[in-house]
């Protein structure tokens, strides 16, 4: 047991996407103030942010069906859907003007041009389709998006998809230019040694194991030495649990109110991931379809085209499923010690309103590979079992809490937990995920720094200048921003990337 204790401002739990982000926004608007990073992994983005444990999606709301509900008189709601297009024009921002400040370099490894799509099958579903691209298309955020139901046209776009499609079903898809694939992991590294390079303290293989307010209104944790052992006390005014599925356990341990009658509901992933380069080679896209009825977004596979190690790859998933971990490198006892006395209720009506669904991913993860084979021949008509392996994706924690629906509502977004004097904040749930990094890092500061919001304004409009406005209402700063970075982040589609 080592005595050492360390004074400093911020405390960044967790080197995830999340903490990176932060740490990235608070030493441009703060320079001077001291900076810690606690992982408990060896490195960085090992978590749900690594490229082979998320999706990739920069999700802008280009190609996934459930952020366009169908009303019930037909019409389609593009409220979501202009909501995280806008997010991701914020992350955008954010990135370009790191890369145009040098602050990081090389884009491509963490950012590539890439046509996002919707594929569906079957007369409604593509009434539905068509219905959505007549929302969008007309929509400035959305603009270059192209239908069509020509089996011709969409063997232009998807070979791989369409060759070898002996149904008569109708068929249509949408396409985008403008979509991209995004490695969580790389930029989370990347950005995690620049905060090196400024001097932020980052200690790996350091677990927090406890968080405790202090008498002067400052937070005291309780950090250990995974190699060592060793135990450490260190202190600051500041911090924020950016623990991914680790940080509802650490909320609660704080003990803010705020952080009360909250759960969490894990669910797990899996990929199929293709072996063979011929088969990569036939597809450039990422393909997104329609959920069936009754299963949840997050279950929805898709056909995507990554870019992973310096090379492009294929991948179709996530599977849902179950595990009862918080982490992929979490404990089996993560859901039950997540049981307190004060979200015991919560839990309990979420886990009797939850059973179908609680059913529906332990059947996900009983399915042999050639079940999982038969939901990709959907996709690749012609996938040979031997062309594909599977490997484990990232934990997603869906946060359950009691809303105006109802006593334990499962909820698919991100929420941030703070306390009512902004010195403890945590992020908890999944979806957008790590595509809105920077909205949500954002919404932090605004929570927990509101006293230092003015002067830092003009700095935060210098590196995202669409901060604060509606890109909607603004019309003129969309062709801008997109042109902006496009040509700093490298993703006119014409400009494609040699590997
Ligand atoms: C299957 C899947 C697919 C996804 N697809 C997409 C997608 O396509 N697009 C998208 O934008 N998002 C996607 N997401 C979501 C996205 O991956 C997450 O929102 C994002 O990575 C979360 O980042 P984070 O920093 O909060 O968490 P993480 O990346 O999980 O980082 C948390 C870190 O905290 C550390 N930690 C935890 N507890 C402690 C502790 N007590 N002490 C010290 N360290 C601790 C962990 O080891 C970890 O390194 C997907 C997620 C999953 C699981």
């Amino acid at each position: 047991m080592s005595d050492r204790q360390t004074k400093t401002d911020v405390i960044l739990i967790g080197a995830g996407i999340m903490s990176a982000t932060l740490g990235t926004l608070l030493k441009e608007l703060a320079p001077d103030w001291e900076i810690t990073v606690f992982e408990k992994l060896p490195s960085a983005g090992e978590e749900s942010s690594n490229e082979w444990n998320n999706a990739g999606t920069g999700h802008a709301a280009l190609c996934e069906l459930n952020y366009t509900v169908e009303k019930s008189d037909g019409s389609i709601d593009i409220s979501k859907a202009i909501k995280i297009n806008e997010q991701f024009q914020v992350s955008k921002q954010f990135w370009s003007y790191l890369v145009s400040s040098n602050l990081i370099r090389n884009p491509h490894e963490f950012i590539m041009p890439l046509p996002h799509m919707s594929l569906v099958q079957g007369e409604k579903n593509v009434e539905f389709l068509n219905k959505r691209f007549k929302a969008l298309s007309t929509n400035l955020l959305f603009k270059g998006m192209e239908f069509s139901d020509d089996p011709a046209k969409l063997k232009e776009w998807i070979p791989l998809i369409m060759n070898g499609r002996t149904s008569n079903e109708p068929i249509a898809a949408t396409k985008i230019d403008s979509g991209t694939d995004v490695n969580f992991g790389a930029l989370t590294r990347l950005l995690l040694s620049h905060l090196e390079n400024k001097g932020v303290d980052i200690h790996y293989k350091h677990s927090v194991d406890d968080i405790k307010r202090t008498g002067d209104g400052s937070w005291e944790l309780k950090v250990r030495n995974t190699t060592n052992g060793a135990v450490e006390r260190h202190n600051a005014k500041f911090v924020f649990i950016g623990g991914g599925g680790g940080s509802l356990h650490l909320l609660q341990k704080s003990g803010i109110p705020e952080g009360k009658r909250i759960g969490g509901f894990p669910v797990s992933g899996l990929f199929m991931v293709c072996t063979n380069p011929d088969i990569v080679e036939q597809h450039h896209a990422k393909v997104y379809g329609k959920a069936p009825v009754g299963a949840p977004p997050m279950s929805v596979p898709h056909l995507d085209t990554r870019y992973i190690d310096n090379k492009k790859s294929l991948l179709f998933g996530p599977f849902a499923g179950f595990s009862p971990k918080f982490l992929k490198t979490g404990s089996m006892f993560d859901l039950i010690t997540s049981v307190k006395p004060h979200n015991l209720v919560t839990m309990l009506a979420a886990g009797a309103k939850n059973i179908p669904l609680t059913k529906y991913l332990i059947q996900q993860v009983m399915l042999s590979k050639e079940k999982r084979m038969e939901d990709l021949r959907d996709f690749v008509p012609d996938a040979k079992s031997e062309d594909w392996d599977l490997v484990v994706a990232g934990q997603r924690v869906q946060v359950i809490k009691d809303t105006a629906d109802g006593r334990g509502t499962l909820q698919f977004g991100t929420e941030v937990i703070s306390a009512a004097d902004g010195s403890i904040a945590a992020l908890l749930g999944a979806s957008p995920g790590a595509s809105t990094a920077v909205h949500v890092m954002l919404e932090v500061i605004k929570k927990c720094f509101p006293q230092h919001l003015e002067a830092w304004e003009p700095k935060i409009k210098i590196m995202i200048p669409s901060y604060g406005v509606s890109l909607l209402d603004h019309p003129e700063l969309i062709d801008d921003i997109h042109h902006s970075t496009a040509r700093t982040l490298g993703l006119h589609s014409e400009l494609q990337p040699v590997m």
